[in-house]
């Protein structure tokens, strides 16, 4: 179930646990699988994914161009060699300072949601693509992304229209929520974008750019559809709604696609625990939790697939990582089962923590650091 070369790894990283080892071939084959299954899109990766600099480096070399968030994934990406117009800068809240220093830099693709926002691009980033963020209502998604971006169209409409008045290009985003198990989100959110660009066209103003956000999912316990179903539900969904001729410009911003998978998470039993002398469930104490980067367990939202090196008969389990804080639970409601073997110093492997994991952990929170990271190629 894993591939020999991140076993090896393991074996040669005895003692560093936790540990995240990522497969960059995996990295490359799933892009290529993207593209493949949805020609009409350029890539954007979503750099907060997972920034490590080997990731980016392939991706670059692959031609995959990058969803940014802040100045710090700017830079994260110019250093590593990727050009400013492989950059859009996706993030809706931003310092107005931060839009001036990114334009210094070069990039030209600024996402907003409100007015505000919008101001700050008229007066520092003229002559952009400026794209505005739709509200999608997350349904079928793992994390929804809730309201938190996006407006209502009426409002996206009058400002697409203040837009281009100011000499900005006129572009239009959604995210229809991460982890999406329903391959007819994007068209829902498409037909909201082909009414808007219609009303837009009646004034004489052409949408530039559609951006097809993410959502395209990992591999967790609960089966997805492939990606070419993806693909082939996105590509009709863009025809029918936005055909015959597209938008100059198609995005898509896949982050846990192109990373999930590509990782796994080594980590060590700590401890073996019984409540109750009647309740069959045992509390296994990992040595990574919530604070060690798997903030995305946080509701139980994501559903890690977890295997053992023990085999044999097992029984529910609750799960938890190793600092002394209540909330450092993984799962309790959604039940595991795991080997009635199982002890401590035993190994237990998280499949496809490769998205949302490393950078999510904290400092060094109880005195633990922050999540270690190796690279196979
Ligand atoms: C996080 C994010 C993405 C990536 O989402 P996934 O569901 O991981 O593919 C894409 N676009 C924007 C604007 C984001 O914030």
């Amino acid at each position: 179930m894993i591939d020999p070369r991140v076993v090896d790894t393991f074996e040669r990283c005895r003692g560093r646990s936790p540990l995240l080892v990522i497969d960059i071939d995996r990295v490359r084959e799933r892009y290529e699988a993207l593209v493949a299954a949805l020609p009409d899109a350029t890539v954007y990766y979503a750099v907060k994914a997972n920034p490590h600099p080997d990731i980016l480096r392939c991706l670059i070399d692959l031609g995959s161009h990058f969803d940014v968030a802040s100045i710090g994934e700017v830079t994260q990406c110019l250093d590593v060699g990727a050009t400013p117009e492989r950059l859009s800068f996706g993030n809706t809240v931003k310092k107005e300072g931060a839009i001036a220093r990114a334009f210094d830099l070069g990039v030209r693709r600024y996402a907003f949601d409100c007015d505000g926002e919008l101001d700050k691009l008229i007066a520092a980033a003229p002559g952009s693509i400026a794209f505005c963020r739709i509200l999608c209502d997350g349904l079928g998604a793992a994390w929804p992304l809730s309201r938190k971006f996006g407006c209502a169209p009426d409002l996206a409409a009058d400002m697409l229209r203040k837009a281009a008045a100011n000499g900005l290009r006129p572009g239009i985003s959604f995210h229809v929520g991460s982890q999406q198990f329903d391959v007819d989100a994007w068209d829902r959110a498409l037909a909201t974008v082909a009414d808007l660009r219609a009303e837009l066209r009646a004034d004489g103003i052409e949408l530039e750019l559609v951006n097809l956000g993410g959502g395209l999912p990992g591999t967790y316990r609960e089966t997805t559809p492939a990606i070419d179903l993806y693909g082939k539900a996105i590509a009709h969904a863009l025809h029918r709604r936005l055909g015959p001729s597209l938008p100059a410009e198609v995005l898509i911003e896949p982050g846990r696609f192109l990373v999930a998978d590509a990782g796994v998470l080594g980590a060590e039993v700590v401890t073996v625990a019984r409540k109750t002398s009647y309740d069959e469930h045992r509390w296994v104490y990992l040595d990574v939790g919530m604070f060690s980067g798997l903030a995305e367990v946080m509701d139980e939202a994501i559903r890690y697939r977890i295997v053992t090196e023990r085999d044999g008969p097992t029984g529910p389990v609750v799960l938890a990582g190793p600092t002394c804080d209540s909330a450092d639970v993984l799962y309790q409601r959604y039940e595991y089962q795991l080997p009635l073997a199982l002890a401590p110093g035993d190994r237990v492997f998280l499949l496809s923590a490769g998205a949302y994991s490393a950078t999510y952990s904290t400092v060094g929170f109880n005195g633990f650091p922050p999540l270690d990271v190796e690279v196979v190629r």
